[in-house]
């Protein structure tokens, strides 16, 4: 009875009010009791955030609090609402993983309300520049603290560790590895069964991506759980070794596929109309031209 009268009051108050999309999506997330947002732990104290934007790391513990990117700001304050539920400290350390907006435009959330904002030097510069090119330095909260190759802190008992393994994604690519928990932050390093945005503005590159999924590889082991910077609708935002391995061999073939086409003389409008990856065929829907112009601009430069 509960619930139909609830669908009911739902259903003519969405109807009979003109709403915009989002005031719909709120006030329907109120009348189901549903958040807007999900709140998942991995193991320890660690888990993950999602809403709007790259997959949100946590960690929340009595004497430390860890937030790895940051979204946007209404998702940045749902998170912090939901920390201060648990703690009234400040936050120990909040880390960028790298510099796009659907990663860093949360920060500002964070202004005066953490000890420590730490990212990839390349990281930072890119945020800089971008915000510049836009006008939108005002909104930005910057690191106040970078790194080269890798960077650790000891918070409550767990040592988190960023390492950089070079061009990929951007040139500012970090992943945030916590040790005892092992569980590793790719960022968008890794696009789980989705078409990945290859950012040639910021120093992406195909070839070193590749590279970079090998280094993780070694560096971290069959038992991390990793947390993905995007997936694929149906697909989760953590895994395992497995899909890191499965995520390289899409770029391989990509990167292939492309070399192959140029060789047999194929133009760039051609190449642009390619549907598929052959034997990476788990990625799919749209988004694939991203990864072809990307790759083509790659080779042919
Ligand atoms: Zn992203
Ligand atoms: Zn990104």
């Amino acid at each position: 009875m509960k619930t139909s009268r609830r669908n009911f009051i739902q259903k003519s108050i969405l109807t009979t009010v003109g709403l915009s999309m989002a005031q719909r999506t709120l006030f329907a997330s109120i009348l189901t009791d549903e958040l807007p947002y999900k709140m998942s732990l991995i193991r320890n104290n660690i888990g993950f955030f999602t809403e709007k934007g790259g997959t949100i790391g946590w960690m929340i513990s009595k004497n430390g609090i860890v937030v790895v990117d940051t979204q946007f700001p209404e998702q940045s304050e749902h998170l912090i609402a939901e920390i201060q539920k648990q703690s009234d400290r400040k936050i120990d350390l909040l880390i960028n993983t790298h510099h796009h907006g659907d990663h860093s435009s949360g920060n500002i959330a964070y202004k005066g309300r953490t000890n420590v904002l730490v990212a990839h030097e390349n990281s930072k510069k890119n945020q800089m520049r971008v915000a510049k090119e836009r006008g939108q330095e005002d909104k930005q909260l910057y690191p106040d603290t970078t790194f080269d190759n890798s960077w650790s802190k000891k918070i409550d008992g767990e040592t988190i560790t960023l390492s950089y393994f070079g061009p990929a994604h951007t040139d500012g690519d970090a992943v945030i590895h916590f040790e005892n928990a092992n569980i590793a932050h790719m960022g968008d390093l890794m696009f789980n069964r989705r078409f990945p945005f290859i950012d040639k503005s910021a120093g992406a590159s195909v070839k070193n991506w590749i590279e970079v999924l090998a280094s993780a590889q070694k560096a971290y082991s069959k038992d991390t759980i990793f947390i993905f910077g995007h997936s694929d609708n149906g697909f989760d935002v953590i895994g395992n070794m497995e899909d890191i391995k499965a995520f390289q061999n899409y770029l391989y073939r990509l990167l292939d596929t492309v070399q192959a086409e140029i060789k047999a003389g194929k133009s760039e409008e051609e190449i642009m109309e390619i549907q598929s990856i052959k034997g990476a065929d788990e990625w799919k829907g749209d988004g694939i031209k991203r990864s072809l112009s990307a790759t083509y601009q790659e080779l042919a430069s």
